[in-house]
């Protein structure tokens, strides 16, 4: 039953749900300027923080129960499907079906569905998925093709949150007279600084991280196994296939919502 939550992803939201309000709780309930803002009656801060913390946890959980990019069916079997209607299409079945100059597709060996380019199998999961970025045990759930953007805006809402909380935190440590009496006053709040501190630095890297991979359209699976990833062993170190320049790069990823062929982008960049 534990291994079968854990599975799930049960405990692991439960845990970041735990987590965001009892340290939310912290800053409120000690002389926090958040409180002090409230006792003032000035309730304008801590509603802005609170609606952040919201919208944090919700964000959590879109990125962490939505589909990923999962292939339930498999793309040849769909084309040729398509195709055998219209026996006069074959010119146009073969200019979808990657050519010897492009790697061809892969069958997955765990569900032996066919994969397309820049398809991974997560076997945590257990299912093939498009533009496979990586498994986050945070979310639970892998970063694919149709919520990388949200985890991206989801790591940026979450960053301002733990900044702000962090700021709260600062604000509300009291002086003592003795180390002593000043670590037994402060702890819950010195606790909270550092698990924020923690998960600042943390979120900061990954957002870092990821806004670089997006603006040269390159995945974390992509960037860190380049040399086992058959479409792009032929290309150097500096050299990537799918990069379109860093704008076009960052409009595609953040503003165009539809499933990408990135054979016929690879093959045009093989015939250029
Ligand atoms: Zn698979
Ligand atoms: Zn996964």
């Amino acid at each position: 039953m534990p291994r079968s939550l854990f599975r799930s992803g049960v405990l692991v939201r439960v845990g970041h749900t735990l987590l965001t309000w009892v340290t939310t709780l912290v800053l409120f309930l000690h002389d926090t300027d958040l409180r002090k803002n409230e006792e003032r009656g000035d309730l304008l801060l801590p509603l802005l923080f609170f609606l952040l913390v919201v919208l944090s946890v919700l964000l959590y959980f879109t990125v962490s129960l939505m589909d990923p990019g999962f292939i339930q069916t498999d793309v040849m079997k769909t084309l040729l499907r398509h195709f055998q209607v219209d026996e006069e299409s074959n010119e146009e079945l073969e200019s979808m079906i990657p050519q010897s100059s492009t790697p061809q597709l892969r069958r997955c060996g765990y569900c032996f569905l066919q994969q397309p380019m820049r398809a991974k199998h997560c076997q945590t999961c257990n299912h093939c998925v498009r533009r496979f970025d990586h498994h986050c045990p945070w979310i639970e759930n892998c970063v694919g093709e149709r919520n990388h953007r949200w985890f991206i805006v989801y790591l940026l809402v979450q960053l301002l949150t733990l900044l702000w909380a962090l700021h709260f935190a600062l604000s509300g440590i009291s002086p003592s007279n003795s180390w002593e009496s000043w670590f037994r006053v402060n702890i819950f709040l010195l606790a909270t600084l550092v698990l924020v501190g923690v998960f600042s630095v943390v979120t900061a890297v990954l957002l870092c991280s990821h806004l670089y991979l997006a603006s040269i359209n390159c995945t974390t699976w992509e960037f860190m196994s380049s040399h086992r990833i058959s479409y792009l062993k032929n290309y150097g170190d500096e050299e990537n296939p799918f990069d379109q320049g860093v704008l076009c790069n960052l409009w595609d990823f953040f503003c165009v919502c539809r499933t990408v062929a990135w054979e016929h982008i690879y093959r045009q960049k093989q015939d250029h």
